[in-house]
């Protein structure tokens, strides 16, 4: 009897016990699917739901709820659980580090550019790289492939194909010009040199690409790569210094030249099968093949006024925190100008032109925190003026209904007036383009 009454306790408290922890298990698991079915609506309200670019696609009929996503993604709040499966919060704050890809034990998740209703052009590529276009190749982001390991392998296979293809080379003509120095870039370029092709490399920026323009905090997350002219670079968890720092040692060491601050405007076929490679500074290239690894980020709209090409002036904002004491003009009315005020208001003289007389389609945050700044006096907004002229201490604006234009004292400008995507000047040089819906990016474990 007694021993019946132990059992009976023994087996009471382990069912007890059980009950408690499925309880607990349940509530918490209810508690988090609340948590981010109310971020998700947040998500949706605040125009960050929809994804803008790169972004994971979970399969829940895959998923088995493991979370192991949401810890490995190095952003905030852009994956949460809804009834023990993964989803897609903030989509449109997805940057491509693709850790949540790596992470899933079960492959439920892809990465993919657009969606079944917003889709995003991508040009034709075949196994070579090598477009419809016979002699231009393309590597990196703008092939469909995202992330910097993927890039550099990219940019060298890019370079073999060309090697395999055996165009004949021609007198006077280089082999091949690099237009973008991303890691796509700067490995096709190392691969040229490694292979001893007479190349040049154009960059309408700086070296690096989208990682030079990382916030210097940030994490680079990466897997192993071969660099070519160097070897195995074994980095994991690394910074933009240290990637930048080691292309940049690697290109000094084979005596290479990178042309920053160089556009490429125009890529024309010639009749013979080669190209005319045409740029915003003088010089013109010709060239028998032509490797595009310009990315997907575009180039920035310029405002085409007098003054516009000094050093002043800037068409992005790269390490807010070293600006200090400045008298600041920034252009534009969307939320990159708007952050760029923000980001420079507290140690800046800062005033924003919008050439229209309110916002519109702002993120409601940034809606908010510059309605509060313009009301407290720490920014000043001029509406329906356009900057006309930039001057060494000063710039030009003119505002509407003024019968004169405004001289103010300036140090810096920065313009946000928008991209201009590489469709029109793919189109240009005969690239094919397709607009793909929720294309699955290639991507390697
Ligand atoms: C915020 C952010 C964080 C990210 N974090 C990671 C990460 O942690 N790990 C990771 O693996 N990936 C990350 N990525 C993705 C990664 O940066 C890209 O996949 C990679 O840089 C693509 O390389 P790319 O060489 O193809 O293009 P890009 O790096 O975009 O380089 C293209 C270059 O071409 C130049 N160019 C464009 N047009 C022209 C022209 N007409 N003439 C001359 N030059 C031109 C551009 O100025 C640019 O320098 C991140 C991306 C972003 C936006």
């Amino acid at each position: 009897m007694n021993l019946l009454l132990e059992e009976v306790i023994v087996y009471g408290a382990v069912f007890l016990l059980c009950f408690i922890i499925v309880f607990f298990y349940l509530r918490k698991k209810s508690s988090t699917s609340k948590q981010t079915k109310k971020k998700v609506e947040i998500a949706k309200e605040e125009g960050l739901h929809e994804p803008v670019s790169l972004h994971p696609y979970i399969d829940p009929n895959i998923c088995i709820g493991s979370g192991a996503c949401i810890s490995a993604c190095p952003e905030q709040d852009i994956l949460g659980m809804i009834d023990g499966k993964a989803t897609v919060v903030n989509a449109s704050n997805c940057v491509g580090h693709g850790a949540c890809f790596h992470a899933c034990p079960v492959e439920a998740i892809s990465l993919r550019i657009g969606t079944e209703k917003r889709g995003v052009d991508l040009p034709h590529v075949n196994e070579n790289f090598e477009t419809n276009m016979k002699g231009i190749y393309i590597a990196g982001e703008l092939g469909g492939m995202g992330l910097i390991k993927n890039s550099v392998e990219q940019g060298q296979q890019a370079i073999d194909s060309i090697i395999k293809s055996k165009r004949k080379p021609k007198p006077n003509l280089l082999d091949v010009v690099i237009v973008g120095a991303g890691p796509a870039g700067v490995s096709a370029t190392l691969a040229a040199k490694k292979h001893k092709l007479s190349s040049v490399t154009l960059e309408q920026d700086s070296l690096g690409g989208t990682v030079y323009t990382f916030p210097r905090s940030k994490i680079v997350m990466t897997s192993p790569m071969d660099l070519p002219l160097h070897g195995k670079v074994k980095l994991y968890d690394t910074s933009k210094g240290e990637l930048l720092q080691l292309w940049n040692k690697v290109i000094d060491e084979h005596d290479l030249t990178i042309i920053e601050n160089t556009k490429v405007e125009n890529i024309t076929p010639l009749e013979d099968g080669t190209f005319r490679i045409t740029t915003n500074k003088e010089k013109e290239y010709l060239s028998n093949n032509v490797l595009l690894a310009i990315g997907r980020r575009g180039s920035p709209r310029k405002l085409n006024i007098p003054g516009e090409d000094t050093e002043k002036v800037a068409y992005r904002l790269l390490e807010p925190e070293l600006i200090s004491e400045k008298k600041i003009i920034v252009i534009g009315g969307g939320d990159s100008a708007v952050e760029a005020v923000l980001l420079l208001k507290d140690a800046n003289d800062v005033i924003l032109s919008y050439r229209k007389d309110k916002f519109a389609r702002l993120k409601p945050k940034n809606r908010d925190k510059i309605k509060q700044a313009d009301e407290d006096g720490s920014i000043q907004i001029i509406y329906n003026s356009n900057l006309v002229e930039i001057k060494e201490d000063h710039v030009i604006l003119q505002v509407e209904d003024e019968s004169t234009t405004r001289t103010i004292e300036n140090d810096l400008v920065y313009i946000f007036a928008g991209g201009e995507l590489p469709t029109t000047f793919l189109e240009k040089a005969g690239v094919e383009i397709t607009k793909r819906f929720g294309y699955i990016m290639k991507q390697h474990k």
